[in-house]
């Protein structure tokens, strides 16, 4: 009996199937026949049901909402959707980084905040973080790094020897652990932090004059964060705590909102500025460059399928609209890269059709073919025609989210500025913005991690790496590791 039989179950062909229950057999005591092709479809089907989790940012939940424009930004940006009043469908995904698909939320970790815009000229992605920062600087350390995150290659445990073997050796982290480190390494909820772009973008208005910017997506709830013992009772009792409570909150009818502000800076500034603007370690201070609002972005619905709509759900940097561009910030630059690679890794070629990706407006591509290309192709499929195919419109889209730049081809860090260093804005995060609570808990916290194995001569480093962040706790570190 099925439970309602208005609805008979059905193979994936949609041919009634007689029982949910019985494979078919010879007799009721012999063996099962091949040709159960229900059995074998179900068998099958269950053996493929995992896709390759993402690496990183495996563990995740999300949900949809909307992006409405309050202010007239016009000034700086031509995009549609950042004109006064616009109103675009969103989707948002939150996730830690180095853990995997089944990994509890309140470890301490950096969290994703990836938003797709459905805006009327395509899909517009902004794939950021809840920090304003990042742990480097040049995407040739970016696999390096999250190994080093992630599991060795004996054990399959994760390793804070090697986490602190990365760091101490890359000093341009320090602002980043400094401020994973804090109170803000752990979210109380997905509702309770901001979400930054953390890198520059460009934004182009529509006579073509071109400015620097950063998105801070302010939440609406207020900052609230997780002490590490809490986080770490939640751990076991809760490994989803986050992915559940947004759910549970959306279900509820609150509905969580961000307000977007951009910090903007003149174009022709990023050159004399007194430190490289497009360094991913560092953030603008909002002295120099003041929060300009621009809109709400709200969350109110969930999804239906995790697994339609947010597993396979795939953002991308290079996914910009007209209007917005990207910087010279190598990270970036490596990111439009690797997104849509992964993208392509674990979803197929033509992951832009599953219908969470597809975008609101017309795709008139010349993409064709390919693993799972389920909208149709039509003639010509090729340009230049004379057979009335789409033809790219320069005068309507021109190529003008761009920077003129030249140079010997080298491998070599950024020039140096008057102000750049990899320490100070890490000692400003910690002397004039935390209090001293808060400086108790960083130190607290970098004690308990450090003390969870790091060895000589990785454990001197960390007293150095701190030492140079700031003189007094790195001293109460070292003390607090060797009090035993
Ligand atoms: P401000 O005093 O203007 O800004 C300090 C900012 O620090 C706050 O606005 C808040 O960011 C953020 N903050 C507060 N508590 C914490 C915490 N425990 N951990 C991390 N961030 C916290 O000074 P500046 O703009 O000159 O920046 C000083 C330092 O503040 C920077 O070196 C950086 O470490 C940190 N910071 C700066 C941001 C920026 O974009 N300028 C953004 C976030 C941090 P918010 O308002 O975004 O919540």
């Amino acid at each position: 009996m099925t439970s309602d039989n208005n609805k008979p179950t059905t193979t994936d062909a949609g041919i009634p199937v007689a029982s949910d229950e019985h494979s078919l057999t010879v007799g009721p005591d012999g063996p099962i026949v091949m040709h159960d092709h229900y059995l074998i479809e179900q068998m099958a089907n269950f053996n493929r049901e995992r896709i390759p989790e993402r690496q990183p940012h495996a563990k995740g939940g999300g949900a949809f909402g909307r992006f409405e424009v309050t202010e007239d930004v016009s000034q700086y940006t031509r995009a549609k959707v950042f004109q006064p009043g616009a109103r675009t469908d969103v989707l948002i995904r939150f996730s830690t980084v180095a853990g995997e698909r089944g990994s509890p939320d309140t470890w301490r970790d950096p969290r994703g905040f990836s938003i797709k815009f459905y805006t009327s000229e395509g899909n517009y992605d902004m794939v950021g973080n809840n920090t304003p920062v990042f742990f480097i600087r040049d995407p040739m350390k970016f696999q390096h790094f999250i190994r080093s995150q992630k599991r060795r290659a004996d054990n399959h445990l994760r390793d804070h020897d090697m986490q602190w073997d990365f760091w101490t050796l890359s000093p341009e982290s320090a602002h980043q652990v400094t401020w994973l480190m804090g109170d803000r390494g752990i979210p109380r909820t997905w509702r309770h932090m901001n979400g930054y772009s953390s890198h520059t973008y460009m934004w182009a208005n529509a006579q073509g004059e071109k400015f620097w910017v950063k998105y801070h997506f302010k939440t609406d709830q207020g900052i609230e964060c997780l002490t590490q013992e809490e986080a770490d009772r939640l751990a076991g009792e809760d490994g989803d705590y986050h992915t559940r409570d947004l759910f549970e909150a959306i279900d509820r009818g609150e509905h969580p909102s961000w307000t977007l502000y951009m910090q903007i800076m003149p174009f022709a500034e990023a050159e004399t500025y007194r430190y490289n603007p497009f360094d991913l370690t560092k953030v603008w201070p909002h002295d120099d460059y003041p929060m300009i609002k621009v809109g709400k972005l709200t969350l109110d619905r969930n999804p239906t399928d995790y697994h339609t709509e947010i597993e396979q759900a795939a953002f991308e940097p290079n996914n910009l609209v007209p209007g917005i561009g990207i910087s010279p910030d190598r990270m970036l630059i490596g990111r439009v890269f690797a997104y849509a690679d992964a993208h392509r890794a674990r979803l197929g070629v033509n992951y832009k059709q599953i219908p969470v990706n597809s975008p609101q407006s017309p795709v008139h591509s010349y993409s064709k073919d390919g693993a799972m290309r389920v909208q149709n192709v039509s003639d010509p499929v090729y340009a230049p025609n004379s057979k009335g195919g789409p033809s790219a419109d320069g005068e309507r889209y021109p190529t003008d989210s761009t920077w003129e730049t030249s140079g010997n081809q080298m491998r070599s860090a950024y020039t140096l500025r008057r102000d750049d260093d990899d320490y100070g804005q890490a000692n400003k995060l910690i002397n004039e913005v935390m209090d001293d609570a808060a400086r108790d808990r960083l130190v607290a916290n970098v004690v308990g991690h450090v003390k969870g194995g790091v060895q000589e001569p990785v454990l001197s480093r960390v007293f150095e790496y701190w030492r140079n962040i700031d003189e007094t706790i790195g001293r109460r570190i070292e003390e607090g590791v060797k009090q035993g």
